[in-house]
């Protein structure tokens, strides 16, 4: 497969592996945001989260809580963010599901979240069709 995460569980592309299991892979990222960017994937290619089977989702996030506060203290970070970029207009540049872990520091002078206002009414429409969306899914 000519995916880059599948090379690097192939060990035909180098990275810097901080862990390891039978199912999942966790390595910085070269193009860090913040120091100590680490990528957590499965092993196994899906192109993005929602084409991930559950279980392995389940799995997934298990090990990011676990290991996010692992990686954390390790760079030398008070907190973090965790991210996931799924499809293109949400930034998803390797289609091979992973996630971002990002160490945080009082001095980092990240501002990776932009808030905004609705115009009046706006929310009460989006709560409406996001609401019927997810109790559609409930039913089906
Ligand atoms: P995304 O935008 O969520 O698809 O993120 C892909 C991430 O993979 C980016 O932050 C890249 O910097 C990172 N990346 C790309 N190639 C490599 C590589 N060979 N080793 C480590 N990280 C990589
Ligand atoms: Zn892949």
């Amino acid at each position: 497969m000519d995916c880059i995460f599948c090379k690097i569980v192939r060990r035909e592309l180098p990275s810097s592996i901080v862990y390891e299991d039978d199912l999942f892979m966790a390595f910085l990222d070269i193009h860090p945001t913040v120091k100590g960017h680490v990528l957590i994937m499965p092993k196994e290619h899906y192109p993005k989260l929602d084409e991930t089977p559950e279980e392995l989702v389940g799995s997934l996030f298990q090990l990011v809580a676990r290991l996010a506060p692992v990686i954390t203290h390790g760079a030398g970070a008070e907190g973090y963010n965790i991210g996931v970029n799924n499809g293109t207009v949400a930034g998803q540049v390797i289609t091979h599901t992973h996630v971002h872990i990002l160490p945080r520091r009082g001095d980092d002078n990240k501002s990776l979240w932009e808030s905004s206002e609705y115009s009046p009414g706006e929310l009460e429409q989006y709560w409406q069709v996001i609401k019927e969306s997810v109790e559609n899914n409930q039913d089906s």
